[in-house]
């Protein structure tokens, strides 16, 4: 299923004299729904295509945002290449989304495109897929690209260099610059980008999470010694609590686990699916023999046990979650259980973890949570990183990526303290686009740009009116008024009221408010009630005029029925 595309040797940039446009279709105003086109004429290359997080106040039921990609189908039903930088929600969540609209062959180390592959053969869709070597020079239309392995937090992340006919951009991707990273050792990095940085960069794209947090960010290595010495500690059952991609943190539970002698549960398909992967490519040492199922891991006494699992985030089908509910009877957390809370609580879900964390305790666990021990480092570079990854890089133009406005504007300054011209560093918008010209950037507009809403990954998108509606729904409940009426416009039986989620007492329901319907109806002329839209409209202005001055103010719904001629 998936093909290994060879790297090109060669000059890539040819005598192009068209411009490459730079188009920003998300991630500047919130952390998600990374997705930058590169165009230079009729070559379009998108890089990256993730998932948006929506604000369950905003989007009742709405599980993921992407950009709409109308735009991009009405100039061309197919891209000349999909890039990927690594294998996160965020960079790759919305690929299917976008194939709905249009094609194009996608392109990534070999971690991003299993993991990618296995959610679109899910969907159905069979794109062709490139795997690509780091360090290599691959040319995908006008564009030549070359993948760098950087430290972050999933296996196979990369940076991207892009020689275009115009000058160099380089996408930093998701990264720290750690020295000691286990999978980085001798700091490739930090060569490349110095090199990078002698030879020219035109246009750097960084990202901006931890903008706000001073210093480097700590080394995943600093938590090997931790991970032991806590696992040595813990009396019962340890749980692991992570997202399934993080491989390394995996990896390094795994260690202490076989320091300590205990075996390796995966809770959960997401996981069991993330480490097959990584062990076959591989990034991960696992053996058979380490490993339990459920079941076993019944049988073994509690301090032999290590348990990998999903939902530090709080999602309501992920384990933890689960297990706060009681749900998985096989691993009930018991008292003596340690669970390791080894990841950030990110900003808008602390409500609800805070709340699992709660149904955990009760049932007798132990958690520890960040930053009080230190069972989680973040994959993204702080204020130190950014700075380093700038002076190594020495770009002629910044944009910051990655992050609400306010994370962008502030790594503007730490750019310009950094000793970049403020003219040089471009704070831009969702939709904006760059323009670079022989090695210069401009702005350049904005193209047609709207954010969509899913309530599943794969159901249709939900229109403004929509969460309109939910949002009015949740808020004040629905009321469905029916009746019928017969050929001569008048009322054959009962106005019916069915409520959902209003509070109200049977004699409003049965009496008060329908006689009030049927008053309002008797004022409508004979001759208008043959218009059964204008007669619904009517009834519900009524009610909701009467419902108001009660101060509540539900959805209303007025369904009539005209009997036909039956004689
Ligand atoms: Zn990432
Ligand atoms: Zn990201």
């Amino acid at each position: 299923m998936l093909e290994t595309t060879h790297a090109l040797d060669g000059d890539p940039l040819g005598s192009e004299s068209l411009p490459v446009e730079v188009t920003f279709l998300g991630g500047l105003e919130e952390v998600g729904m990374n997705a930058t086109l590169m165009s230079c004429g009729e070559q379009r290359v998108l890089v990256d295509c993730g998932a948006g997080f929506p604000d369950p106040a905003y989007a009742p039921g709405a599980q993921q945002t992407h950009p709409s990609f109308e735009s991009l189908r009405k100039a061309g039903e197919t891209l000349t290449g999909i890039v990927l930088t690594h294998g996160h929600e965020d960079h790759i969540g919305a690929v299917a989304q976008l194939l709905e609209w249009l094609e194009g062959p996608i392109y990534g180390t070999a971690f991003t495109i299993s993991l990618v592959a296995s959610k679109l053969s899910e969907r159905g869709f069979r794109p062709e897929f490139h795997i690509v070597q780091p360090g290599k020079r691959y040319m995908i239309g006008a564009f030549c690209f070359e993948w760098v392995l950087v430290p972050h937090s999933i296996p196979g992340a990369c940076a991207l260099v892009i020689d275009t006919p115009q000058g160099r951009i380089v996408h930093a991707g998701d990264l720290k610059m750690d020295l000691s990273a286990p999978n980085h050792k001798g700091g490739g990095v930090f060569s490349r980008f110095g090199a990078l940085g002698e030879e020219g960069v035109d246009l750097l794209l960084l990202e901006s999470t931890n903008v706000y947090v001073r210093g480097f960010a700590p080394s995943e290595a600093g938590l090997v010694e931790s991970f032991e010495k806590l696992f040595a500690q813990a009396k019962g059952r340890i749980f692991l609590v992570t997202f399934a991609s993080h491989v390394e943190r995996m990896s390094l539970a795994i260690q202490a686990a076989r320091k300590t002698g205990r075996k390796v549960v995966m809770a959960g398909s997401g996981i069991e699916r993330s480490l097959q992967i990584a062990r076959e490519l591989g990034y991960l040492h696992l053996l058979e023999r380490e490993i339990v199922s459920i079941e076993e891991a019944q049988k073994l006494a509690p301090e032999r046990v290590l348990v990998l699992a999903t939902g530090s985030q709080g999602e309501p089908m992920a384990t933890m979650a689960r297990l706060a509910r009681d749900e998985m009877p096989p691993l009930r957390i018991l008292s003596g259980d340690t669970i390791f809370w080894s990841a950030r609580w990110v900003p808008g879900n602390e409500n609800v973890i805070s709340y699992i964390q709660d149904q955990l305790l009760s049932r007798g666990a132990e958690i520890l949570d960040p930053p009080l021990y230190n069972v989680h480092v973040s994959g993204h570079g702080f204020r130190g990183d950014l700075q380093l990854a700038i002076k190594l890089l020495r770009p002629r133009a910044l944009v910051p990526i990655h992050g609400q406005q306010r994370f962008l504007l502030e790594h503007r300054k730490l750019a310009i303290e950094t000793g970049m011209a403020q003219e040089d560093v471009l704070v831009c918008r969702n939709g904006e686009r760059l323009r670079l010209f022989e090695r210069r950037v401009e702005r350049a507009g904005f193209a047609e740009w709207e954010m969509l809403y899913r309530g599943h990954p794969a159901a249709p998108p939900l229109g403004v009116d929509i969460l309109r509606q939910r949002r009015h729904l949740a808020r004040d409940g629905l009321l469905v008024v029916s009746s019928v009426l017969n050929q001569k416009g008048a009322l054959v039986g009962d106005m019916l009221i069915e409520c959902l989620g209003v509070s109200a007492s049977p004699s409003q329901l049965y009496e008060e408010w329908p006689a009030l319907l049927v008053d309002a109806f008797e004022q409508i002329p004979l001759t208008l009630r043959s218009n059964l839209d204008a007669v619904s409209q009517s009834l519900k202005r009524a009610l909701r005029q009467h419902l108001r001055n009660q101060e509540i103010s539900p959805q209303v719904l007025v369904i009539l029925q005209q009997l036909r001629n039956t004689d």
